[in-house]
């Protein structure tokens, strides 16, 4: 998998259909085979960044 944002491969499992990328810092859940985006905010609240992409970048690509 990739990141929907940086496109890159540096991301880690934190939990199920959880995952975080270590280049942009964000949270990334998997949804009906979707991503769903979040940034973590200084004081540790999630804000989504769904609307900032397109729908075939948050499209769960196999490989
Ligand atoms: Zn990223």
């Amino acid at each position: 998998m990739r990141c929907p944002n940086c496109k890159g491969k540096d991301i880690g499992k934190i939990g199920t259909n959880q995952y975080y990328c270590w280049h942009c810092f964000i949270e990334l859940s998997i949804v009906n085979g979707r991503y769903s985006l979040h940034q973590v905010e200084e004081d540790g609240s999630l804000s989504s960044l769904d609307d900032l992409f397109e729908d075939e970048d948050m499209s769960v690509e196999s490989g």
